[in-house]
């Protein structure tokens, strides 16, 4: 049993809240889905050391032991096959879609991975039992909000409802739905999704009005192809070369044909998800700033300034 608490997104920081907050619902959980499993093992990995985790744990008589695991600070070790193959082998990169862990995973048996916020999920399923109404969803809201920050709200609370809690934005012009890997929405169409709609609905960043969308995507690319673990070609070298088709499309050199050709040859070609999300956020941000992509071809720039990730 793996217990996933690295949270690699820097748009999302709701695992470390959960943690820091309340770490004994978290080891509960691992519990919880251990026994389910019949797991003799567990394993907490996380990518820095955690105060409240190691107090917790000091307190506890666990049927399954838990060992905390420091798992280098890439984004892609956080992957649930980088995982078990690190856990194994010290090296924290993926390896590939099949088997799954759950078929063939530490010393070839089967292991569950899930992560923190689903087994603190689980915790409280066994206690109250299975009924939506009083189960919550941790969202982390950053960027052109009054009061950014972690919220928990009730499972389907919609955007708006999020947004609302946080301070409302009257600036934002668009939204970045699950962080790195996730999906632009202009505010206006992401206002009535509700949340757990989308996969990766765990953080909401608000891009604030005077800022280039393109130029945060272009800055998301670069540091997405950065953490490539570079055994893929399609990672290794697609996504450098979708990052470098955005900075020219912001120095009004026209891209556009490129990202056509490449983006739908990157999609589902890696041995993990990672070029997927990249392929994600940047078909996302031809669609939600088409304005702003004409007005740089045209007069070489949407007249906006930094948005650095
Ligand atoms: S797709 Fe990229 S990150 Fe994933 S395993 Fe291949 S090279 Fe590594």
């Amino acid at each position: 049993m793996v217990a996933n608490g690295c949270e690699s997104d820097p748009f999302s920081s709701k695992d470390r809240a959960l943690l820091e907050l309340a770490p004994h619902l978290v080891l509960d959980g691992i519990q919880v889905a251990a026994r389910a499993v019949g797991a003799t093992e567990a394993y907490l990995c996380l990518h820095e050391g955690n105060r409240s985790v190691m107090a917790a744990l000091a307190e506890r008589r666990d049927a399954v032991p838990v060992k905390v695991v420091a798992v280098p600070p890439r984004y892609v070790a956080s992957e649930e096959t980088a995982l078990v193959h690190f856990l194994a082998t010290g090296d924290a990169r993926p390896t590939g879609k099949f088997p799954r862990p759950t078929e063939r995973g530490l010393r070839g048996r089967p292991t569950l991975v899930h992560n923190v916020e689903t087994l603190a999920r689980f915790a409280i399923v066994a206690r109250t039992g299975a009924d939506r109404s009083v189960h919550t969803d941790l969202v982390t809201v950053t960027g052109a909000v009054a009061r950014p920050g972690v919220l928990e709200v009730p499972a389907d609370t919609p955007i708006s409802a999020i947004l609302a809690r946080a301070g409302g934005s009257v600036t934002a012009r668009a939204v970045l739905i699950g962080g790195y890997g996730g999906t632009w929405m202009p505010r206006a169409l992401a206002d009535p999704l509700p949340l757990g709609r989308e996969p990766g609905l765990s953080s909401l960043h608000l891009l604030p009005e005077p800022n280039c969308g393109l130029e945060l995507t272009r800055n998301i690319l670069f540091a997405l192809a950065g953490e490539s673990a570079r055994q893929c070609g399609p990672c290794m070298f697609g996504l450098p070369a979708i990052a470098a088709d955005f900075a020219d499309l912001l120095s009004g050199r026209d891209a556009t044909g490129r990202l056509a050709h490449r983006l739908p040859l990157l999609s589902g070609r890696g041995a993990c998800a990672h070029p997927d999300g990249a392929v994600r956020l940047a078909a996302s941000a031809l669609r939600v700033f088409a304005a702003d992509v004409r007005a740089h071809l045209t007069v070489g720039s949407c007249r906006i300034t930094a948005g650095a990730a």
